[in-house]
């Protein structure tokens, strides 16, 4: 479960996230959408512990993982998170294998332990024929399925993804939509994805939350803001007339 509560991020005079307010459960797919700069990135650098809140808080699991009192209570690694870019940033110099090791070294799992889940998030992603491979060595989208696998191997219980899809062509994303959305139940995590695409957040979310000029404009199921759009600039951005 997350629960984000009167969060405010300003920098110097410019309110970036105002006041913004969302709890979802355990398991939930929530999906951040809104027109450009309208402060996704910097709720979701938030959310991963990249950024202090200004004010207000955030709890995963009922514990306060980040507060405007308090900063960054947790890093990355203690609040159980995984983050997926736009760019893939993978490592260049290490192989597929090697850059999904990573994570798990870091985190003190074992070396039979990590090459036991590397060949399992390799298989889970369809990249094991990969596995020695250098990223200049494979595609734009194998690059982000191998950072996927990356993000997913030590089991984080809540997953961030920021316009993970927007550097593939449209048939390739397309394709991922769904292969995030496995991702997303066989890990039985909690995620939250930035786009602007209103049709990814129609298709892939349990709950949305319409973002524009940092405050939340509608937070809810993605059929309740199709068929109750509170706002004109919902309606508008969604497509449906108010
Ligand atoms: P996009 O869809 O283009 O990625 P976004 O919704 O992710 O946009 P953010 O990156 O969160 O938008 O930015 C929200 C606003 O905050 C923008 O006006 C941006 O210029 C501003 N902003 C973001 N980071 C900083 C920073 N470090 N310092 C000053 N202003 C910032
Ligand atoms: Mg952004």
């Amino acid at each position: 479960a997350i629960r984000i509560s009167n969060l405010v991020k300003r920098f110097g005079e410019f309110t970036a996230v105002r006041d913004v307010n969302i709890s979802v459960p355990r398991g939930a797919f929530l999906v951040l959408v809104g027109p450009s700069g309208c402060g996704k990135s910097t709720l979701l650098r938030m959310l991963a512990g990249l950024e202090a809140p200004s004010s207000g808080s955030i709890s995963f699991e009922g514990r306060v993982v980040s507060s405007g009192e308090a900063g960054v209570v947790a890093d990355a690694g203690a609040r159980d998170a995984g983050l997926v870019f736009q760019s893939y940033a993978l490592w260049p110099h290490m192989t597929v294998s090697g850059n999904i090791a990573w994570p798990l070294k870091v985190a003190g799992w074992s070396k039979a332990k990590r090459e036991d889940r590397i060949e399992e998030v390799l298989n889970f992603l369809g990249i094991f024929a990969l596995r020695d491979r250098y990223p200049a060595e494979i595609s734009g989208g194998q690059q982000q399925r191998v950072a996927i696998a990356r993000t997913i191997a030590p089991r984080p219980r809540i997953l961030l993804f920021d316009e993970p899809l927007s550097n593939l062509d449209a048939k390739l994303r397309i394709e991922m939509r769904s292969e995030l959305m496995r991702i997303h139940r066989a890990t039985g995590a909690t995620s939250v994805y930035v786009t602007h695409d209103q049709v990814e957040a129609m298709t892939m979310a349990s709950h949305v939350a319409v973002l524009n000029n940092g405050a939340v404009e509608q937070f809810g199921s993605p059929i309740d803001l199709l068929r109750y759009p509170h706002t004109t600039f919902v309606a508008s951005f969604l497509g449906t007339p108010p």
